[in-house]
Formats: C-alpha cells, sequence, structure tokens
C-alpha cells in the first residue's frame, strides 16, 4: 500500500491567508489520521512575486496552529530540498524530456506581441489564448523551422517552454470530493512550463514534485480545480500517471455576508481578522493583525477552520485536535462554498476560554497586555481574575475591556443606575456595612454573601436595595461577576476605598441632579 503523504505547498508571495491555513490544517488531520506525513514545500519559483519574510509567516503560523511538520525547509526529510529554487535543474531535466518527446515546445513571442494580440481579440469582444487553435499562427517550435530554432536558442533569445496540449480529447480526475470532473482539451491553454528565466512555473514544479515527494493526495483549494487538467497531461507526458495522487478540492471560504470569495479587503473593510498572524507591510494598508493578535486560541480557530467546509453528521461542535484527527474525513467535506462566520469563531473561541484552566490563562492574558495591567500581579490573581471573566468574553483583549476595573479605578458610573437605586438618606447604612465588609475575618465571596444578607435582613431590605449600590460602587457597571467575588478579589482595602468614593459620587451626582 502506499504511503500517506501530503504536502501544504504554499507560495511566499505574503502572508498566509486564513484560507490557506484550512488548507493545511485538512492536510495535516488527515496525515495524523492516516498515520502519513505532512510535509511543508515552499513553492519559490515565481522571483517576481517573492515577498521577503513570507516563508517565516508561514512557518510561524503553522507552529502557532499546532499544526507539526514531519517533514520541510529547515526540518529536513529523505525528500528534500522542500524549496523549489533549490530544486531547479530537477525542472529543467523534465522540461528537456517533454520537449524530446513532442509533448512541449519553445514560444518566442514577445510580451509585446502577446499584449498585442489579447488587445486585438478584446476589441472583437473574443479572448486571445495559446491553444491548439492559434499555435500554429505564433512565433514558436511547431512554425519555424528547425535551423531557425536552433540559431535562436544558440543567441540566447528569450523562449518560454509550452505545454501541447492535444486537440479534441477529454480528461477526467476522479476528485474526492467533487466526483467525476472532466475537461475537455480544446478549452485548455498551452500553459508555459518553464519561463524565459530557465525556472519552472507551478504547473511543471508542483508536478514533478509531487511525484518526486511521492505525495498520495493533493488536498487543496478550489481555486486549483481547472489547473488539475493541465497537471493530468503532464503525469501523463511524463509517464507516471499510475503513480498520480488522488485530487480533493476544497471548497472556497465566503465573504461573510455570503457572496463571493473572502478577500483581504474584507479583513480592513469589517475590522476582522482573515490571517493567522500579524504582519506588517511596506505600506500602512498592508499591515494588519491576525487571529492571534485579536485573541483568539489556536485551538479555537483550528476547531472554527475546521467547520468551514468539513462537518461530522452530528450535532457536536467543539472538537479538539485529538478528536478532530480522529473523526475528519474527505467524505464529508462539502462541494459548496462556507461562509466565512466571524461570530461563530468569537463564539468556538469563547468556549476555548471557558475550557481552558485559570492557571493556563495567566499567560495568555499577559501577552496580552499592551497597558502593563499584569506587571504587578501575581499568578494567582490572574487566574482569579480569569475565571471570573471568562465566560463573560470571547475573545482575549475583551478581559481589560470588560474587567479593567480589576486593575485600577472605575472610570464611569452607569449614571441611569444611580439614579435609579441611591437613596441619599440610606448613607448611613451604606457607610456601616462597608466598614463591616473590610472588617470581615472570612474574607472570601461566601464571606460577604453572608455579611450582606444578615445586612439586608436588619435593614429589611432586599437584592434590589442593596447589590446593585454595591456592584456600582466595585465595577461602576450592573454587568460583570457576582459582587462578592469581586470584592474578594479587590481586596479589604480596595472594597472600602473604593465604595468610600463611590458613594461620595452618588451623592454628589443626586445632589446635582436635584438641583438641575
Ligand atoms: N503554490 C500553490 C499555492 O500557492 C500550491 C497549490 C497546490 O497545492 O497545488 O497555493
Amino acid at each position: 500500500m502506499t504511503k500517506f503523504r501530503v504536502r501544504f505547498a504554499p507560495s511566499p508571495t505574503g502572508p498566509l491567508h486564513i484560507g490557506g491555513v484550512r488548507t493545511a490544517l485538512y492536510n495535516y488531520l488527515l496525515a495524523r489520521q492516516q498515520g502519513g506525513s505532512f510535509i511543508l514545500r515552499i513553492e519559490d519559483t515565481d522571483q517576481t512575486r517573492y515577498v521577503p519574510g513570507a516563508e517565516a509567516y508561514i512557518v510561524e503560523a503553522l507552529r502557532w496552529c499546532g499544526l507539526e511538520l514531519d517533514e520541510g525547509p529547515g526540518i529536513g526529510g529523505d525528500y528534500g530540498p522542500y524549496r523549489q529554487s533549490e530544486r531547479k535543474d530537477l525542472y529543467q531535466k523534465y522540461a528537456q524530456q517533454l520537449l524530446d518527446q513532442g509533448q512541449a515546445y519553445y514560444a518566442f513571442d514577445s510580451a509585446a506581441d502577446l499584449d498585442r494580440l489579447r488587445a486585438e481579440y478584446e476589441a472583437r469582444k473574443a479572448v486571445f489564448r495559446y491553444d491548439n487553435s492559434t499555435r500554429m499562427d505564433l512565433l514558436n517550435s511547431l512554425t519555424l523551422p528547425t535551423d531557425e530554432v536552433k540559431r535562436r536558442l544558440e543567441a540566447g533569445e528569450p523562449y518560454t517552454v509550452r505545454l501541447k496540449i492535444p486537440r479534441d480529447e477529454e480528461v477526467s480526475i476522479q476528485d474526492r470530493i467533487r466526483g467525476t470532473v472532466t475537461f475537455k482539451s480544446n478549452e485548455l491553454d498551452d500553459k508555459i512550463i518553464l519561463k524565459a528565466d530557465g525556472l519552472p512555473t507551478y504547473h511543471l514544479a508542483n508536478i514533478v514534485d509531487d511525484h518526486f515527494m511521492e505525495i498520495s493526495h493533493v488536498i487543496r483549494g478550489e481555486e486549483w480545480l481547472p489547473s488539475t487538467a493541465h497537471h493530468i497531461y503532464l503525469y501523463r507526458f511524463l509517464n507516471w500517471e499510475s503513480t498520480m495522487p488522488q485530487f480533493a478540492h476544497l471548497p472556497l471560504i465566503l465573504k461573510p455576508k455570503g457572496k463571493g470569495k473572502l478577500s483581504k479587503r474584507d479583513g480592513a473593510k469589517l475590522g476582522i481578522p482573515v490571517f493567522p498572524l500579524a504582519w506588517e507591510g511596506d505600506r500602512p494598508e498592508d499591515s494588519f493583525a491576525g487571529f492571534r493578535e485579536f485573541g483568539f486560541l489556536p485551538q479555537a480557530v483550528n476547531n472554527f477552520l475546521a467547520f468551514l467546509g468539513w462537518n461530522p453528521g452530528t450535532e457536536q461542535e467543539l472538537f479538539s485536535m485529538d478528536q478532530l484527527s480522529t473523526d475528519f474525513s474527505l467524505e464529508r467535506i462539502g462541494k459548496s462554498g462556507a461562509r466565512f462566520d466571524y461570530p461563530k469563531a468569537r463564539w468556538f473561541n469563547q468556549q476555548y476560554l471557558i475550557a481552558t484552566p485559570d492557571v493556563d490563562l495567566v499567560a495568555l492574558l499577559r501577552a496580552h497586555d499592551t497597558d502593563g495591567l499584569t506587571t504587578d500581579r501575581s499568578d494567582a490573581f490572574l487566574a482569579a481574575f480569569a475565571g471570573l471573566m471568562k465566560e463573560r468574553v470571547q475573545v482575549l483583549p475583551e478581559f481589560w475591556e470588560a474587567g479593567y476595573y480589576f486593575f485600577g479605578p472605575v472610570r464611569d458610573y452607569e449614571t441611569k443606575m444611580i439614579r435609579k437605586k441611591w437613596k441619599p438618606e440610606r448613607r448611613a447604612a451604606f457607610d456601616a456595612l462597608r466598614d463591616r465588609w473590610a472588617e470581615l475575618e472570612d474574607f472570601t465571596a461566601a464571606g460577604a454573601e453572608a455579611l450582606v444578607k444578615a445586612f439586608m435582613e436588619e435593614q429589611g431590605w432586599g437584592f434590589g436595595d442593596v447589590l446593585p449600590i454595591l456592584r456600582l460602587g466595585l465595577s461602576g457597571t450592573m454587568k460583570g461577576p457576582s459582587v462578592f467575588a469581586i470584592g474578594a478579589l479587590l481586596g479589604r482595602e480596595e472594597v472600602s476605598q473604593r465604595l468610600q468614593l463611590a458613594y461620595d459620587y452618588f451623592d454628589q451626582y443626586h445632589r446635582e441632579q436635584a438641583s438641575a
């Protein structure tokens, strides 16, 4: 049996889009499940689109997501090198073989000639294609005399090598997601397989590498489906068809609104992440934060991405990586596009925050603390804070937005509640309660609760008379964890000072309202 070997083969042309991360994830999960190998191959043959830093970004994104590689640049493996720019000779050899077999040809048409043709066709509302219907009218080794071709090559004239697609044929693939997909050869262009700079194009390099790296399954985005027809011809011409990998083309990821492919611009427009990690571009508009900086946990991102195209066929939504690598299957990947549902991503993240032990959230909170709030706070304090807040937030920065008052004074009070609840004639009673709380022997949430209940009974007051006042006094807001728990974490001194300050403010506010 052939070994299960899959590759993630990004081109380092910029940061890795979240769709690329999904492709990597699906490959990774299936490799784990099948006891196979997950390989990173850097497809860097297009020098004009090469972006420094992109490869490092890709590697870091995979590492952050926990998609551990078995082979790849910097890791090694028996099938290297894993960067296409380091495998040039191999591609030239197979381009030459195709030329020798008459299944590829030299083309000498200049870029200007081809542009002119394109414009001419466009004027007639047609599309120019270099293919089996036009190639005999163009400047190539099929139309030029042999010695003229030789002369041009010897003179070092620029050329490309094109694949000679046969006429009037049909080619089919058995796609693991889409079933039989058939292409008509007359609709295929004669793709360039080797460029003027001697480097192969994606098509040739991809096929040669998949062959020699013994890739068993090609799992990639739907946008590559049309190219597969050319790839089949390459496998066929090189006599590798019997060991050709199986194909699975993943559905598109659609915009949050559902129409069209999710793009980089959607991220900027909607203020949502569409990349895994931050990227520093040349211009401000090319720089952005990723899921990591938006405060997502990688496990949540993986779970979210798994569902962008796949479903388990049950109601279950939360899947650890271990569970995913057991339950995941090509058969349950859909054909139609999956909508990028950002609120769902946030929901997943919340579930993972809740499931993460409080002590494990401490390091994450410190890492996401841009204002130095946590600097002089103990791990125990932060763990307790995380425990109180994690059900109330969805992404890490919301811990600070919703719970800033654990780290400093209340910034403002919900005045509507002051108007509704504060009665100046009760100030003395509330002062007494404040003192008793500060002196409480059992200074815990439970201790505070018992104390407050006793106080309510003494006064003949209900919860609605007391708790909103304490809550507003300590946090300024009616939203948040139990007021007793807030008090316990803030500590005696803080509770006492904060309530005193708040009551003064409530009194003053009341006076202002009365005189207004
Ligand atoms: N280099 C291609 C990309 O950037 C790889 C496509 C494939 O997996 O064959 O996505």
